[in-house]
């Protein structure tokens, strides 16, 4: 038998109280977004569910994309039957009949949402269960275990049967949670990051820093092609800002100590991002830190670089163990282009020893000789904006997963 709809559970949007309403039409959004490629579907949003009409599209496919869509908790292929005994039996019998291998057993689960309809959920359970044990030789009860178990829906405008749950992948509906800038290198975590901040709902534009001649343009090819990939994710383009960093680097290896070079190269790429933050009306910056994997990455450290802002700085992989995080950027399928060879502009000037525990007076003090706004206004004006496509949704969107 043929389900005709998909019935999608939305988790945790359901506690949002009054800004339900735009969850809900945010992971439409992305439904229809995700679904392009089935120009037949129609979705149906209600407060408490969604339902994906097939139209005689396909089903099997169409469920393996939204195993991948933010903000379903789970979702379960369903037929839509009229609000009658008879049919409610009829559709039972041919959808438990589709599915029965011999020896299987089953059991009938009913829900009533709406207390009008001539059944209760045990006399739905009587006479479902009976009818189809009378009509299915060799099926059998089983409450506890069943293989298969029939959801019986009763709600205001229809029943709806299902058989099979299928969990979701959780998280907010893209967008939903606000918009965020991701400092994105080439590197193995930063990806990462924006693929853990997408998933609790944030829409990510993502800044890169680039020193030419001492970066070449394939370190660049890499991060459009990282970018690429965070794309598909949401199925939509996204804004990659390329700032040229040179002079600002030339002018921090001549005007500071070697040992603070690393830490002033990072306030100014925060600085820089944050500016760029404010001009898109963003409200955070995403990065791929993680506590103590590298000199910049510690508490120290984080403490004097981030006194040049007051901007969220959110990282979502501080607590995780690099083993945790290649192991994601392999399921997202970005750690293959990071492996790539590449020269990152923060590793090109490396000091000798960088300080591990770089303090803020001193950052200031060394700071305090030179001034870099000139610089940094200039390099925020130069910033190359390059508007990012999802690699082909149609062909290369399942490879994401
Ligand atoms: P990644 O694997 O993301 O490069 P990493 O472990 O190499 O991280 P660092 O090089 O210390 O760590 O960088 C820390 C964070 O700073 C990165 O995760 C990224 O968010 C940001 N960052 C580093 N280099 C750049 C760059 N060239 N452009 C933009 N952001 C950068
Ligand atoms: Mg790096």
């Amino acid at each position: 038998m043929n389900y005709d709809r998909i019935l999608i559970r939305y988790g945790e949007i359901s506690t949002k109280g009054r800004n339900r309403n735009k969850f809900v039409e945010k992971l439409k959004r992305s439904v229809m977004t995700v679904l392009r490629p089935f120009p037949k579907i129609r979705v149906e949003a209600s407060r408490d569910r969604m339902y994906v009409i097939l139209n005689g599209e396909n089903g099997i496919e169409i469920i393996e994309k939204l195993k991948h869509i933010f903000g379903i908790q789970s979702f379960s292929p369903a037929i839509k039957v009229e609000r009658n005994v008879e049919a409610l039996k009829q559709s039972s019998l041919e959808l438990v009949k589709s599915l029965y291998k011999e020896g299987q057993t089953f059991k009938v689960t009913p829900k009533r949402s709406d207390k009008t309809f001539e059944l209760n959920t045990d006399g739905i359970n009587h006479t479902v269960g009976g009818y189809l044990l009378q009509n299915i030789p060799g099926l059998r009860v089983d409450v506890r275990n069943p293989d298969i178990n029939l959801r019986v829906e009763v709600r205001n405008e229809a029943i709806y049967l299902s058989c099979e749950n299928i969990l979701g992948a959780g998280g907010l509906p893209g967008g939903s949670s606000g918009k965020a800038m991701l400092m994105l290198s080439g590197g193995i975590d930063s990806p990462v990051a924006g693929y853990l901040a997408m998933k609790r709902g944030l829409a990510i534009e993502a800044v890169h820093f680039f020193s030419p001649p001492f970066t070449s343009e394939r370190s660049k090819e890499k991060v459009v092609d990282l970018t690429k990939k965070l794309a598909g994710i949401y199925g939509s383009a996204i804004k990659l800002h390329i700032v040229p960093f040179t002079d600002v680097q030339q002018a921090i290896r001549e005007q500071i100590p070697e040992n603070y070079t690393m830490t002033t190269t990072r306030r100014m790429m925060l600085r820089i991002t944050d500016e760029i933050r404010n001009k898109q009306e963003a409200l955070a910056i995403i990065t791929g830190e993680s506590l103590g994997q590298v000199a910049s990455q510690t508490l120290e450290s984080m403490f004097t670089i981030n006194e040049v802002t007051n901007t969220p700085i959110l990282r979502p992989l501080i607590t995780m163990d690099k083993t945790d995080i290649i192991k994601i950027a392999h399921e997202i399928d970005t750690l293959e282009i990071s492996n790539r060879p590449f020269e990152d502009c923060c590793t090109i000037f490396v000091p000798a020893s960088p300080k591990t525990k770089p303090r803020r007076e001193k950052v200031q003090h060394y700071e305090s000789f030179f001034n870099f706004n000139p610089l940094i206004e200039e390099a925020v004006q130069e910033v190359e904006t390059l508007v990012i496509q999802p690699y082909d949704q149609h062909s290369e969107f399942d490879s994401l997963f």
